[in-house]
């Protein structure tokens, strides 16, 4: 079995339903989510968001929201005040220009205020089944240690070599098991080496990778 072709089978075998860890319930409301996980963790996301939409029930409630009402809800998270800001002025867009919906594209996902390619890369994944890998700071990580990537790739060379490796029907799914491969296994501090079955493939299986 060649190196892909191995990666992708234990990857199945450890995360074979692998998606978002990120709560949402409405295709904006995963937008916003995505939005504030810039450096903050999905769990510590998952704790603010279900409050902060209780409270603005819709885009509109979040469209006339005072920023300082948001910040209350979010203050918990990292970077809150800026975030608060980009909601406000998302959730205006959105409303004065896209009938309340999320954009399909990936350009018109990435002029909205706090998202980049990234966000814009897994909002289309997630909500449209749109083929991306977003590239996060796991799926960089596991990427280098796999010698997916060069250590010194940024992650849109990074996401260029992932799509070429990989075919694309398997890059939605690829993305979340790599992030899960990277948050509870390969983790950035003290990865589980010891019994990794991806060790084989691995560049430093003793060496700590940024
Ligand atoms: S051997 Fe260690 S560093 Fe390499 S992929 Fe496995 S957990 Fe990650």
């Amino acid at each position: 079995m060649g190196k892909i072709e191995n990666i992708l089978a234990v990857l199945d075998q450890l995360y074979p339903d692998a998606e978002t860890e990120l709560w949402y319930e409405k295709d904006y409301q995963l937008l916003i989510a995505v939005l504030l996980s810039a450096q903050a963790t999905d769990v510590s996301v998952n704790k603010v968001t279900p409050q902060l939409f209780n409270r603005f029930k819709t885009l509109e409630a979040l469209k006339e929201a005072p920023i300082e009402a948001i910040e209350e809800e979010i203050k918990s998270i990292g970077l809150y005040h800026s975030k608060a800001k980009n909601i406000k002025k998302t959730a205006t867009i959105l409303v004065d220009q896209y009938q309340s919906k999320v954009p399909t594209s990936l350009a018109d996902l990435e002029s909205l205020p706090g998202v980049g390619r990234k966000t814009a890369n897994v909002v289309a994944s997630v909500l449209f089944k749109t083929p991306r890998i977003a590239v996060d700071t796991h799926v960089s990580r596991v990427s280098k240690r796999l010698k997916l990537a060069t250590l010194k790739d940024s992650p849109l060379k990074i996401e260029e070599k992932l799509m070429r490796k990989f075919k694309e029907d398997r890059w939605i799914r690829l993305h979340h098991q790599m992030i899960l491969f990277g948050r509870y296994h390969c983790k950035a501090q003290n990865p589980s080496c010891e019994g990794c079955p991806l060790k084989t493939e691995c560049r430093f299986p003793h060496i700590k990778v940024p």
